[in-house]
């Protein structure tokens, strides 16, 4: 038999128990974890958010990871040195020291030169974001550096139109690709097409259009493609500029809206799964 002291003790355990359940952080209407793959903390020659700021900003809109860029790569520096607390740092080679060289890196063998300067920091997982468009990427110097990107395992995360990335898998069918934009606006059935060809490619979905709606619903045609690639896609903010940093909080926001009206499963995929899945250490 329970002495009455004992029951007593036992009825105040239950209680405190109850008020934890209710009162506990983790509930159904927890925004979705988000992991942003198109992240450029530039510093150049400051940073638009000092990095106590930037961690900040990612914990507020519940980003618990990362593709990380930088132009120059000090950004990327900082954050890795920093080793924030619940924030995954994935850190990516961006293969431009000034803005200037996005229109001339893929002629230019500096580019080689950074990129294996770079990588001998031993924590890169990727090259890129870069720009590439059309034939421009049939180059010796892109050539080299998909070539360096498979010999090291690394993923390119590259801003470019169906036909580079066509020719990006040309010059070695083992790259793996995060195509930035999923192709602005290019058709879904040729985006489909892309994916299926090429199972090494994964879409990453800032200012792609389309997705949704004037009133914010899913588009079929979208709704369609994920349900088809549940593991192919990615989000990003790509904050290349102030204005992005400024409306970090819509654009995660706009994120979660479609989101939500997709199975729990697919958008838990989405929102951060794949990238966990991507660049889980193997
Ligand atoms: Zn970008």
């Amino acid at each position: 038999m329970m002495d009455a002291g004992r029951a007593m003790r036992i009825a105040a355990l239950v209680a405190v128990a109850a008020v934890a359940l209710l009162t506990s952080p983790v509930s159904a209407a927890e925004p979705i974890e988000i992991f942003d793959a198109h992240l450029h903390y530039n510093w150049e020659p400051k940073p638009y958010y000092q990095l106590d700021g930037v961690v900040a900003l990612f914990r507020k809109n519940r980003v618990t990871g990362i593709l990380a860029t930088s132009r120059p790569n000090t950004g990327t520096h900082a954050l890795m040195d920093a080793k924030p607390e619940g924030l995954w740092v994935v850190p990516f080679i961006r293969p431009y020291r000034v803005r200037a060289d996005i229109q001339t890196w893929f002629g230019d063998p500096l580019t080689l030169e950074l990129v294996h300067e770079e990588f001998k920091r031993g924590y890169y997982r990727g090259i890129g974001e870069f720009h590439i468009s059309g034939k421009a990427a049939d180059t010796e110097v892109v050539k080299s550096v998909v070539n360096f990107a498979v010999a090291n395992n690394l993923y390119l995360h590259a801003h470019a139109d169906d036909e580079a990335v066509e020719i990006l898998m040309r010059h070695n069918p083992r790259a793996q690709i995060i195509w930035a934009h999923t192709g602005f606006g290019l058709s879904t059935d040729r985006v489909a097409a892309l994916l299926t060809k090429y199972p090494k490619l994964w879409g990453e979905l800032s200012y792609r259009s389309g997705i949704v709606d004037g009133g914010g619903k899913l588009s079929a045609e979208w709704r369609g493609l994920f349900e088809k690639f549940p593991d192919r896609f990615l989000l990003g903010s790509d904050t290349w500029i102030s204005e992005r940093w400024a409306s970090y909080g819509d654009i995660m926001a706009g994120y979660r809206a479609w989101l939500n009206q997709l199975p729990p499963k697919i958008a838990a995929q989405i929102a951060n799964g794949n990238a966990k899945a991507l660049f889980a250490v193997k």
